[in-house]
């Protein structure tokens, strides 16, 4: 294990945690951002969501905003696109990467996508070809979601997450994440099934995605990490809790997963100083919706090395 080696957080904030705020942020608050990131060190934005707009109007700009953050120098425009016609519009945008989400539970996938696992498997082999025939370059990323635990089905059964793994990685997929986006995971079982995991993916195996639902989101992010895992999904402010438990922390806060790491001294690229400010303007934006996350509440220690 490399410590010096670094590691890159990508912000998904604005896809992740605005669409499960109910109010719509205005575009220019977006915009500001999507630039305040950028200018804090931010190279990884997930910036959208091209589902349609009737189900998510929280992210019914997502194609301007890609606009913009293909203009910002350096910047990896990711989007989510939920299946060959979102996937479709994101070619058309020029996004630069695309996020498929697969729940790896039987019973999620088919309520909330109304499609088996491998259904879904079947739309990432029609996603890659139609990105390769439209000759483009955009990446194609899928995230296994509910890889530790499903709040419909409870247990989800790691060979059957490492079966999915390798099917998607076959169907063309270019990278492969693995999330828990209930908050189930522990960081044992996350040591374990990111080796298994690495063990068939290589490389292709590049990133984690937490919730810190029931607080164990940054002992997650540093067992993936101790695995070789070297990005990360984070949301500003730790937004992006489940609706179905008000007041529930949602993502792993981007600021604490700066100073998680600026605190072992591992680079990120990113300010913390900025990083700060931005979430204090994103409570403006949001007021009355709560923030997470414990740095910005207790500030930065002085025997911190900022080494960026
Ligand atoms: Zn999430």
């Amino acid at each position: 294990m490399k410590i010096e080696s670094s590691i890159v957080i990508r912000e998904v904030g604005l896809r992740d945690g605005l669409q499960s705020i109910d109010r719509s942020m205005p575009t220019a608050h977006k915009l500001e951002w999507l630039r305040s990131a950028h200018a804090a060190g931010v190279r990884e934005i997930e910036v959208g969501s091209f589902v349609p707009a009737r189900l998510l109007p929280q992210l019914a700009d997502t194609v301007e905003l890609v606009g913009v953050a293909r203009s910002l120098p350096g910047l990896t425009t990711s989007v989510l696109v939920p299946n060959l016609k979102g996937a479709q519009a994101a070619l058309d945008s020029g996004a630069d990467a695309m996020l498929l989400p697969l729940s790896a539970s039987q019973a999620h996938s088919l309520a909330n996508l109304r499609k088996s696992p491998d259904e879904v498997v079947g739309e990432i082999g029609r996603i890659r070809a139609a990105r390769d025939a439209a000759g483009s370059r955009c990446l194609l990323e899928v995230g296994i979601s509910t890889a530790f635990g499903c709040t419909i089905q409870g247990p989800v059964e790691p060979a059957e997450v490492l079966r999915l793994v390798e099917a998607v990685l076959d169907a063309g997929a270019d990278r492969v994440g693995l999330a828990d986006t209930v908050g189930y995971a522990d960081p044992l079982q996350v040591t374990r099934l990111f080796e298994r995991a690495r063990a068939l993916a290589g490389e292709r195996l590049d990133c984690g995605h937490f919730h810190d639902t029931r607080g164990l989101g940054m002992a997650n992010v540093m067992a993936a990490w101790q695995t070789g895992v070297r990005r990360f999904d984070a949301c500003l402010g730790g937004i992006g809790g489940c609706p179905h438990a008000p007041g529930a922390s949602g993502n792993v806060a981007t600021e604490d997963l700066a100073y998680l790491f600026a605190s072992m001294g591992v680079p990120t690229g990113l300010d913390l100083a900025a990083l700060l400010a931005l979430r204090a303007a994103l409570a403006r934006w949001l007021d009355g919706v709560p923030l997470h996350g414990s740095i910005a509440r207790a500030g930065l220690p002085r025997t911190l090395r900022l080494a960026a």
